[in-house]
């Protein structure tokens, strides 16, 4: 592996299809996968991401927004893709770019079929998210009436699957409330098909849900952070491989002398002499505020180094007092030993945080 001369995420496609392979043995053979490549496919660069998965034969995309649907369709992406939260505004273009809408309520349904007639389509394939206590986005079972007589006047729109998201499917003291989630959709659903008169696919897990809730993979899965090798759980952790690995180099040390202070507004003062390494990363790159002052921490010479001050917007002070190296050498900020995860739990927050906020300006190096 050459070393890292300047900030780059390296991403191992390898590990990539590991991940997904290894998700996919947790289901039966017949259930379908959905690869969840919203946000810069948490923050790895979607279309080679997507293209890769493409090729290990995942079967559905998802995103948030239209406009990283129409990214991947213009990289090619020929797999259905879903499109999680769609806005009045970007309906026609999801029409035109063979994108599928998640429809979440009395207006979004009455919207697209409206578009849809309008763009003389038929059958075209929505998704019906329902809401069963995330309280988040979804028609709730009330809306079925609504649902089944709004769809039975229409031909413009077939409802592909119908799906729900859990609150809490990684956190095993909030079981009985998966398990009413899980409960609600089946009875939302099974109200719902025969009145449809055919049987859309069914969905409600994400990756903890495939991990912990096996009784509700039902017809397909949506995974996100577990094909990028997080599984939000010590006891799945081994079977999976985190992908990225973000590196840096040191750009320059100083020697601090006790009374001296380090980085703006004097985030530190110290008593002691230190010495200081100073890396090309800060906050405009995604390591936010949050990892500053003794927060968080990288690896260098395979060395424990705090943070330390403020992080500033591009650059990052650590204290390697007790860390022989130089100007020049490599810095792990996380890699698949030293996990993102470990570094957001340290700053108090999560690894779908710190991974989607890597900013662009980071260069993406793929490996194969
Ligand atoms: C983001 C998202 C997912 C993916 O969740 P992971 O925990 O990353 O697997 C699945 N479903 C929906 C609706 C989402 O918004």
């Amino acid at each position: 592996m050459p070393k890292a001369n300047e900030t780059i995420l390296e991403i191992d496609l390898t590990a990539l299809k590991h991940n997904y392979e290894h998700l996919r043995s947790k289901l039966q053979p017949n259930t379908k996968f959905l690869a969840v490549v919203k946000a810069f496919s948490y923050g790895n660069d979607s279309v080679p991401i997507a293209q890769h998965l493409e090729k290990c034969g995942t079967d559905y995309f998802a995103v948030a927004y239209t406009s990283e649907g129409e990214e991947l369709r213009n990289a090619g992406i020929k797999k259905p893709i879903l499109v999680l939260h769609p806005q009045k505004i970007n309906l026609e273009t999801i029409i035109n770019r063979c994108l599928e809408p998640s429809i979440y309520s009395q207006k979004t349904l009455l919207e697209f079929i409206e578009t849809a007639k309008r763009k003389n389509q038929t059958n075209y394939p929505i998704h019906l998210k329902f809401n069963t206590g995330l309280n988040r986005l979804g028609f709730d079972k009330q809306d079925l009436p609504f649902i089944t007589e709004t769809l039975s006047g229409t031909t413009a729109v077939k409802v592909v699957s119908c799906f729900s998201h859990l609150a809490a499917s990684e956190d095993l003291t909030e079981d009985a409330f998966t398990k009413s989630q899980i409960a609600l959709f089946k009875d939302i659903t099974s109200n719902l098909i025969p009145k449809l008169g055919y049987t859309p696919i069914l969905h409600q897990c994400n990756t903890s849900g495939i991990l912990n809730y096996p009784q509700a993979h039902f017809d397909m899965v949506r995974s996100g952070i577990g094909i990028y090798g997080f599984a939000n759980d010590p006891k799945y952790q081994p079977d999976l491989i985190p992908i990225a690995s973000l590196k840096t180099v040191i750009s320059q040390i100083h020697e601090l002398q006790p009374g001296d202070s380090l980085g703006y507004n004097r985030g530190l003062i110290t008593n002691k002499v230190m010495r200081t390494a100073t890396l090309p990363i800060g906050h405009a790159d995604g390591l936010t505020r949050i990892y500053g002052k003794g927060k968080g921490f990288v690896f260098i010479n395979n060395q424990k180094a705090y943070i330390v001050g403020n992080v500033c917007m591009d650059m990052v002070m650590v204290d390697v007092t007790h860390i022989d190296c130089e100007e020049g050498d490599e810095v792990i900020v996380f890699d698949k030993i030293h996990t993102a995860e470990a570094l957001a739990e340290a700053a108090e927050t999560i690894s779908y945080e710190l991974i989607t906020d890597l900013s662009k300006r980071i260069k993406r190096v793929f490996l194969i």
